[in-house]
């Protein structure tokens, strides 16, 4: 199993989950169940609480699954001889991990290997973005802006249904927690749909964060936007590309076939 020991995102990691529970109790047990009106309380604690789990279930994906990291120490004689590379083939080693380096694969400091397609290390999910667990962080991005949205638009109705009746029987309590929970809502909405609309878009035009940050020549051939999404979360298109269950098939590219 894939884990990075490192503190600071085992930290950041504990905290998103604890968000995650305190947002699913408040607005379970101060929002909807309190409110009085049974359909409204089962169906959107349902959704709330399915759009929950699947954030949850992303994120230990996103977490747990190897990012295409490279073979550690796998810089020998008998490995290169074993590529049986043409002539004029030039071979990148990486001098940290002591492995040869495919295109596009960058060195992580944190995760102390090269990692394929790195797009970039994120505490939050304690590991590397990158080419074998990008469709698990995109979908944790997404659905963490859904249950941000969804929060927002129950305090919305909330307050909305207070001004229309007197609310005065719930408590000071009770209003600062649900501010609080709509600030909270609001900003992790912009933070994660910021991010899922940048890490689409570079998946769309199938260039890294990395690669758009040092301006990278581009030594990949061009491909259609939808052979890159597919790239990502596996083909034929299907509900799969929704479930964090779903592991994308990328086919079997050999990852030293760019080398020039
Ligand atoms: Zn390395
Ligand atoms: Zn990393």
């Amino acid at each position: 199993m894939w884990f990075i020991p490192d503190g600071c995102g085992i930290f950041c990691a504990i905290v998103t989950w604890f968000l995650v529970f305190y947002t699913e109790f408040v607005v379970l047990f101060v929002m909807l169940i309190p409110s009085g009106d049974y359909m409204y309380s089962a169906i959107n604690g349902i959704v709330f609480s399915l759009l929950a789990f699947l954030a949850l279930a992303s994120h230990c994906r996103a977490m747990l699954t190897d990012p295409g990291a490279v073979p550690k120490g796998n810089a020998t004689k008998e490995f290169i001889e074993s590529l049986q590379l043409k002539s004029g083939q030039v071979l990148y080693n990486c001098p940290k991990c002591c492995s040869i380096k495919p295109d596009r694969a960058h060195h992580c400091r944190v995760c102390k290997r090269c990692i394929r397609k790195m797009d970039h290390h994120c505490p939050w999910i304690n590991n590397c973005v990158g080419e074998k667990n990008q469709k698990y962080f995109v979908l944790f991005t997404m659905y963490v802006a859904l249950i941000s949205l969804h929060t927002l638009i129950l305090v919305g109705f909330h307050f909305l249904h207070c001004f229309e009746e007197d609310c005065s029987s719930s408590s000071p309590t009770t209003t600062t927690l649900l501010i609080l929970l709509g600030l909270k809502g609001l900003l992790f909405l912009i933070f994660t749909s910021a991010m899922f609309g940048t890490q689409m878009l570079s998946i769309c035009t199938d260039e890294t964060r990395i690669e758009q940050l040092k301006k990278e020549d581009r030594r990949w051939v061009k491909k259609t936007t939808w052979v890159n999404l597919k790239a990502v979360f596996g083909h034929p298109f299907s509900l799969g590309w929704a479930s964090p269950f779903v592991m994308p098939d990328q086919g079997k590219a050999d990852p030293y076939q760019h080398m020039i």
